[in-house]
């Protein structure tokens, strides 16, 4: 089956339920057993897909995982309540008081949140590395390093990473690999067909596309790390709701036909922010400007509408005229919704392996699905009323 048909058709049985498109929602929390043997056979044994307890899944939640395990191309995948607690369960799963950790310092900022508070108070180290470090990445593992951290592209600024690098170095010293792969979904980059462990997603983002649900999944290349990952999502206890299962379940449906559009209208949006002579730089994976652009063009499939520029310097009545008046672009969190958003971004002082600096502020661009022409026409305005309060300003 090609992707698109996977997109339409896994997950779904509909003569196992009368005939409806749909897998049904099942609300459950008490799963009831007909005898003590039936009971205590549950209760034994672990196995996927296994109706125990409604914190553990139903068949609407296995509807969503089976789906996504065969997308991502691995043996399983799991379903919490954020992309957050995904990141939580991996880091939890693979690590206990003694151990080291690798994360990329260009991670999502909750990820570095984790490192350096609950698994630091729990006793476990985590270094961070350059992006661009490639297999030189072997150099930083120790005897007691258990899990490396990938993100390409890196949050807010977009370095692309040499995954199959990084993932053989780390497989040559017995390290676990998982990669937050939110922003290519497994629509456009497959970690699993590059040698990588485990892939977290906030499913937040494209999978459900409408801004309406919060959800993380967590897939697994092989059965070996079954109960591990297992166990990690079990502590966690972070179980999503059947309806917000149906509504990723829903949005998976159109994946295949949203990102070519938001790959589209973000590289146009690109383009153009590259010639306002405002603009020092756009920070876009497939604009061969970006850092480590090279590994996108290898191994990634497309684009999503995820992307970042730098304003030359700017004062910041001039930022708030650009950001305030904007018609089609929402200031707040998240992405991956239908809509355009645009959010100004702190990076300086995050980053604590490399340096990272502007001379002036960092936007972040999300592009909906809106038409390209109405997107532009907005920011032209903008550009016109930043141009005007940068002057009043000097
Ligand atoms: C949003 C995001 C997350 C967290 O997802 P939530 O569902 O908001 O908790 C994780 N990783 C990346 C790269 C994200 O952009």
């Amino acid at each position: 089956m090609k992707t698109d048909t996977k997109l339409t058709t896994l997950g779904r049985d509909p003569h196992a339920n009368f005939g409806v498109v749909n897998p049904p929602v099942y609300h459950a929390s008490t799963i009831l057993f007909p005898t003590l043997d039936a009971l205590e056979a549950a209760q034994k044994t672990k196995t996927k897909n296994q109706m125990r307890y409604g914190r553990y899944g139903t068949p609407t939640t296995f509807a969503l995982t089976d789906a996504m395990a065969e997308l991502d191309g691995g043996y399983a995948s799991f379903a919490v309540g954020s992309g957050a607690a995904a990141i939580l369960a991996v880091l939890m799963a693979f690590t206990k008081a003694g151990d080291h950790v690798l994360c990329v310092d260009t991670a999502y900022a909750p990820s570095r949140h984790y490192c350096n508070g609950v698994l630091k108070r729990y006793g476990v180290e985590t270094t961070y590395y350059d992006p661009a470090i490639g297999a030189g990445i072997a150099d930083l593992i120790k005897p007691n390093t258990k899990l490396c951290l990938l993100e390409s592209p890196g949050s807010l600024t977009f370095e692309l990473q040499d995954v199959p690098a990084i993932a053989a170095a780390c497989k040559a010293k017995g390290v676990v690999t998982a990669i937050d792969n939110t922003w290519a979904t497994p629509f456009y980059f497959r970690p699993f067909d590059f040698g990588v462990d485990v892939t977290i997603q906030a499913g937040t983002k494209y999978i459900c596309g409408h801004s309406d649900v919060m959800l993380g999944i967590v897939s697994i290349r092989e059965e070996r790390l079954y109960q591990t990952v297992r166990a990690g999502v079990d502590d966690l206890g972070a179980s999503v709701g059947p309806d917000d299962v149906y509504l990723a379940l829903r949005g998976l449906r159109t994946l295949g036909v949203r990102l070519p559009r938001h790959y589209e209208t973000g590289l146009k949006l690109a383009n153009w922010l590259a010639q306002q002579p405002e603009v020092d730089r756009v920070l876009h994976p497939a604009l061969p400007s970006c850092p480590g652009h090279e590994f996108w063009k290898r191994d990634f499939k497309g684009a999503s509408g995820l992307f970042s520029f730098v304003l030359k310097e700017t004062p910041r009545a001039a930022l708030a005229a650009f950001v305030d008046d904007l018609e089609h672009f929402g200031m707040g969190a998240s992405w991956g919704g239908f809509e355009s958003l645009m959010l100004p971004s702190k990076v300086d002082g995050i980053r604590t392996a490399t340096k990272w600096g502007g001379p002036g502020p960092l936007l972040r661009v999300h592009a909906g699905l809106e038409d390209p022409a109405d997107l532009i026409a907005d920011l032209d305005k903008g550009f016109a009323r930043l141009r005007a309060a940068a002057k009043g300003a000097t």
